[in-house]
């Protein structure tokens, strides 16, 4: 049975309930974030608490509990679910009134909601056979970098890349790649420099993508932050995706066209490799 923390108790998730008059449930109004958990610890915890800060405030709903206990009660509900590998999802939103209004009411108790999901990463099936994306238009709204709840441009993408047999979509606007639609796209050019997206409103500003570009700069690996085109993708020596539920995964085909071999390429591995290591030092 799964633990669920709301709004300061634990209970079991099946009895988790939040009103109807939620504005999460509503309007959307509300971000989340979503932490790896490895070896029953959290991955990367700080980057991710500090994102959600930001997120929350950019939209002006104030954290009702600090980072630091936050954290604490991530760590209760993996002792709690026994989690050695899997994720902490959390979602803050405004709160609820007793009536359905645009206008957020001053004074609102926010809610605030973690709960696990066991997966084990180390076994995807992708790292060795590679993932298809397929490319897919960018129809999402343009604060792209708040991690905000309102997912429907996202699960548009993946219904079509699940229809065409393909496990991630990669957006396109303005002929570049924003991002995928739950990760952050990268490419190793034909010089062998690390290619992804310079951060702005366009896209969210992975914790993953952080922590990989510093890697890879930490071990020699030229990058440059500019947007590439899907042209540019299939013509790379290498593709993958970086997010926290999936670290570091190859992409071996776009649009069912085949990357270079259509095998995983050794930078990509290498990075993965190493943000694991980083993950369990
Ligand atoms: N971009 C989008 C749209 C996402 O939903 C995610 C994660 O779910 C990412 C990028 C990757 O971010 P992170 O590495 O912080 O998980």
């Amino acid at each position: 049975q799964r633990t669920a923390w709301l709004n300061g108790e634990y209970l079991p998730l099946a009895e988790a309930k939040v009103p109807v008059l939620d504005r999460g449930f509503l309007f959307a109004d509300g971000v989340y974030e979503v932490t790896a958990v490895l070896d029953g610890r959290l991955v990367d915890s700080a980057a991710h608490l500090a994102r959600l800060e930001r997120s929350a405030g950019a939209i002006g709903i104030p954290l009702p509990v600090d980072a630091a206990g936050i954290a604490a009660v991530e760590r209760e509900l993996i002792a709690r679910d026994s989690i050695t590998r899997g994720l902490i999802y959390l979602q803050l939103t405004r709160g609820g009134t007793d009536d359905r209004d645009f206008l957020p009411r001053a004074g609102m108790r926010p809610t605030l909601l973690m709960f696990t999901q066991a997966r084990d990463f180390l076994a995807n099936p992708a790292v060795e056979a590679g993932m298809s994306v397929i490319s897919w238009p960018e129809l999402r709204w343009t604060r792209r970098d708040i991690k905000s709840v309102a997912l429907l441009g996202q699960v548009m993408a993946k219904q079509a890349a699940a229809a065409a047999g393909a496990q991630e979509a990669w957006l396109v606007e303005d002929g570049f790649v924003t991002e995928g639609a739950s990760s952050n796209a990268m490419i190793v050019d034909e010089a062998g420099t690390l290619v992804t997206r310079s951060l702005s409103n366009a896209l969210l500003h992975g914790c993953t993508r952080a922590a990989v570009l510093a890697l890879a700069a930490q071990y020699g690996v030229p990058v440059a932050e500019r947007a590439f085109t899907i042209a540019e993708a299939l013509a790379a020596r290498e593709a993958m995706i970086t997010s926290a539920s999936s670290f570091v995964l190859p992409v071996t085909r776009i649009d069912g066209q085949v990357i270079a071999d259509g095998r995983p390429g050794p930078i990509t591995r290498r990075l993965r490799e190493l943000y694991i290591a980083a993950a369990r030092a």
